[in-house]
């Protein structure tokens, strides 16, 4: 029998070629949906994470850019989504310090171009938004829920929240299926080399095997509520198999900082770390054969930060009946083996 009578549903994945966008579909694809992921335009095929997961081949891929609206239009046309999981954008905050109005017109006006098209050709699609907890930054409270007060400390916070109210709007107004997660950090050995988690893992693992002499990070008290991206991309499909839309903050209810992720890393891979000096910036790690090995650079601290922020994830374990299943000392260890049997491999890894 052809294979395509036998899909339960069809889902298009913008951002098939990041992180998540890895993780969801291979869990659709578990689920028996037709997946067709979608990925802007670039010279050469960029398929690693899907082939690291061994699932290039079981997804239908289409050139699909947020920042054109009628390109967005047509493919909703021709596919005829049941759902629409929206993860595509520039998803750096440090980035969006130094392209604020190419992450405002990707992440906001892409978002709403989204939501223009679904409701002009298909509103009946069911919607997922990547939202963010960068829309809470500062808070009176550490604990934040769906119902805190928003104050983003960044550009991409800041277009994060425009996306973000404009799913609001679009539900009320034109009574779209639509929901926003409102996910915490959540990493795996599949996270983008820029960000702190897979920057440690990667540069301790090449450390260890001879590639490099230091790492420079910046400023080591920030604190993260880090959850496994594989438990995380799971919320986002409970939501949209919910009669009625909502919006739903993920995250595992711990925060540890930087240094934490650090220490703990360096103890996987066999690294023994002392702490050295007083200040911040004359922090030095040092490992026990004297040597230093971790340098703090201020090109890396941020001209502001959010504020240490632990997400109430209780509404999507009432709800939604998830809960994170990878603690954060098994993400640390999940990241550190793979890099380390990465980096022994001779693996470029981007
Ligand atoms: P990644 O950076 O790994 O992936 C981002 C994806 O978006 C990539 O496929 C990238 O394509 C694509 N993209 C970038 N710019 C554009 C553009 N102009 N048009 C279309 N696609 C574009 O991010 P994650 O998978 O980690 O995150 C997925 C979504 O969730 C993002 O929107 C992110 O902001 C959001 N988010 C992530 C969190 C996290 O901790 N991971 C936390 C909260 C929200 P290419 O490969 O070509 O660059
Ligand atoms: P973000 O929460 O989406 O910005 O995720 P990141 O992984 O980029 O940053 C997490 C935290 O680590 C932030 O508070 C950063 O300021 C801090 N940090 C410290 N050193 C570094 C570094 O070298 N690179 C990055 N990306 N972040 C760093």
């Amino acid at each position: 029998m052809d294979k395509s009578m036998t899909f339960r549903k069809t889902a298009i994945i913008t951002g098939i070629t990041g992180q998540d966008g890895a993780y969801l579909a291979q869990l659709l694809l578990e689920k028996n949906y037709r997946v067709i992921g979608a990925s802007r335009r670039s010279s050469t095929l960029n398929l690693p994470r899907l082939a690291h997961l061994n699932i290039a081949g079981d997804i239908e891929l289409r050139t699909l850019d947020v920042l054109d609206a009628t390109n967005l239009s047509r493919i909703i046309e021709e596919v005829g989504p049941d759902e629409i999981y929206n993860l595509g954008g520039q998803s750096s905050v440090q980035t969006s310090f130094e392209q604020p109005l190419y992450t405002s017109e990707v992440v906001s006006l892409g978002t709403l171009r989204l939501l223009e098209a679904v409701n002009l050709v298909k509103p009946d699609t069911r919607i997922y938004n990547a939202s963010s907890s960068e829309i809470f930054g500062h808070s009176e409270t550490t604990m934040v829920s769906e119902d805190s007060p928003f104050y983003p400390r960044s550009p991409y916070g800041v277009a994060k929240l425009y996306a973000h109210w404009a799913v609001i709007n679009y539900r009320e107004a034109y009574d779209l299926h639509a929901s926003s997660g409102i996910l915490f950090n959540h990493e795996s050995p599949l996270r983008g080399m820029d960000f702190v988690t897979r920057k440690i893992t990667t540069t301790l693992a090449q450390i260890v095997n001879g590639g490099q002499q230091m790492l420079h990070l910046g400023n080591l008290e920030n604190a993260r509520d880090w959850g496994f991206a594989g438990d995380y991309v799971d919320a986002m499909w409970r939501m949209l198999q919910q009669d009625v839309a909502s919006d739903y903050v993920i995250a595992s209810r711990q925060t540890h900082t930087v240094r934490a992720f650090v220490e703990l890393a360096a103890k996987v891979v066999g690294i023994d770390l002392e702490w050295q000096g007083e200040g911040a910036d004359e922090v030095g790690l040092e490992a026990k054969t004297g040597r230093q090995i971790i340098g703090i650079d201020g090109r890396f601290y941020r001209p502001s930060e959010p504020d240490p922020l632990i997400g109430d994830n209780r509404k999507a374990q009432a709800e939604l009946h998830w809960q994170p299943k990878v603690s954060f000392e098994q993400l640390v260890e999940m990241m550190a083996h793979a890099d380390l049997e990465r980096a022994r491999d001779g693996q470029v890894w981007y």
